[in-house]
């Protein structure tokens, strides 16, 4: 039967982090057991294999969910950066303060964590899923199908439910509520949200830049500006993603409003189509909006203004000028669903956030402590959940290096 100081239960983002911290704090035994054949392949798929492992400016209306977590995370790691260039990475930012590798490549975030992981002397068990993890007199152990593993304090870092094909499949829940937890609603965020096919399918494959506010019962409840993509039946793109979030909690009852000319007041758009109307008043009314949108989101426009599209632009009247502006400045989706899982890049919500300590650890069985995406607290795009991987990460593999000393005397 194998025997450790400390288990990590999953090898991806904060599990890793986890590892790294309990070596640079103790020379405790350490374990990582990962289900999947390998650690890390969420890793390699994050920012389309480049990963955006941090952000220059990371705060917290950044987040979403229990932000008092971000207030728990140890002060000893001062920076992603710092944490990364100690293992020898290199990193570079972009014009919007996202931080990648040097190399572009997300391959070079997980060599660095595994060759520092494995240098250290960590053990990375894979094809190890985890059951159960049981309480015994001297500590804990895990359950892999017939193997027991031994130790005397655990880290949970199995993931949420985002995608579940790079590994984590929400098992992590099962695994804390048989120590006594319970956990929030979890909402797919970063995700895609879906809406009225018929609003969207002419616009199919299109992008387009606009500032996009979630509202419900006449209240913003989150605005984002960028570029949004229009799919079959859904809206995303980065601004979108950004509110899904929040959006997956009002499903049904909220709609997203797309300013596709943010750059402009609604009195100059109304100006501009005036004159427009007269410049080109002998041809189709199609042709009113092609000097500001791609032809088929202009068809769309005059479709949802309830405009005939058998008009000259000359024929337009002025209310109906107006109403081409509303939609401009107003365009109505409402939010029918957030994507699933398969597409979601993080999960909302989490492991109950009263449950666990100042230290992360989990106030009903001493010794394990929780990090990364299972926690209640999600990010927006940016390079944002990343961080609270790697932060939560240390944090807890610290803190475990700790009571590991404590109880051992
Ligand atoms: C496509 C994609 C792109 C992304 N891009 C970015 C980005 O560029 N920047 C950013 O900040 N964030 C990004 N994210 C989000 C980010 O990757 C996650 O928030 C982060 O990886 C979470 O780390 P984690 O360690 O908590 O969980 P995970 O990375 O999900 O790791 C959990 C691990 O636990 C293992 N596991 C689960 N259950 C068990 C079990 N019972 N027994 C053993 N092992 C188990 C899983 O196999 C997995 O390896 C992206 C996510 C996706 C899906």
């Amino acid at each position: 039967m194998k025997k450790y100081d400390i288990i990590i239960i999953g090898g991806g983002a904060s599990g890793l982090a986890a590892a790294i911290a309990v070596k640079k704090y103790s020379d405790f035994t350490v374990a990582i057991l990962e289900k999947g054949q390998r650690a890390g392949k969420k890793i390699l798929s994050t920012g389309n294999g480049r990963c955006n492992l941090t952000n220059c400016r990371i705060d917290n209306d950044c987040y979403n969910g229990e932000r008092t977590l971000l207030g728990r995370l140890s002060s000893d790691i001062e920076s992603t950066e710092e944490f990364f260039s100690e293992m020898g990475l290199a990193c570079k930012k972009d014009d919007q303060g996202r931080v990648y590798p040097y190399s572009m490549a997300a391959s070079s975030v997980l060599d660095a964590l595994r060759f520092t992981a494995t240098a250290k002397g960590v053990d990375i068990l894979c094809e190890h899923n985890v059951s159960e993890i049981r309480k015994t007199k001297s500590g804990y152990e895990a359950v892999c199908g017939a193997e027991i593993i031994k130790a005397g304090s655990v880290i949970i870092a199995a993931g949420g439910c985002a995608t579940p094909s790079l590994g984590s499949d929400g098992s992590g829940y099962v695994l804390a509520k048989k120590l006594g937890h319970s956990k929030t609603n979890l909402y797919p965020a970063l995700a895609p949200i879906r809406t009225d096919i018929n609003l969207v399918k002419a616009l199919k494959g299109l992008r387009t830049y606009a500032k996009a506010s979630l509202s419900s019962e006449g209240r913003i409840l989150a605005e984002q500006t960028g570029e949004v993509q229009f799919s079959d039946g859904a809206l995303s793109g980065i601004c979108i993603f950004n509110v899904s979030s929040i959006a997956a909690r009002y499903v049904g009852k909220a709609e997203i409003i797309l300013d596709i000319a943010p750059d402009f007041k609604k009195k100059d758009i109304s100006y501009m189509l005036f004159t427009t109307k007269e410049t080109r008043s002998s041809l189709p009314c199609e042709e009113l909006l092609t000097g500001l949108f791609h032809k088929r989101i202009g068809q769309s426009v005059l479709k949802n203004a309830s405009i005939s599209l058998n008009k000259t632009c000359g024929e337009l009247t002025e209310k109906e000028i107006y109403r081409i502006c509303d939609v401009i400045k107003e365009w109505r989706f409402p939010v029918t669903a957030v994507s699933d899982w398969s597409l979601a890049q993080v999960t909302s919500g989490g492991i109950k956030t009263e449950e666990i300590n100042e230290k992360l650890e989990s106030i009903f069985a001493k010794g394990v402590f929780f990090c990364g995406e299972i926690l209640d607290i999600d990010g927006i795009c940016g390079g944002y959940n990343l961080d609270f991987a790697w932060k939560s990460g240390y944090t807890a593999g610290k803190n475990s290096a700790e009571y590991i000393y404590d109880i051992k005397g």
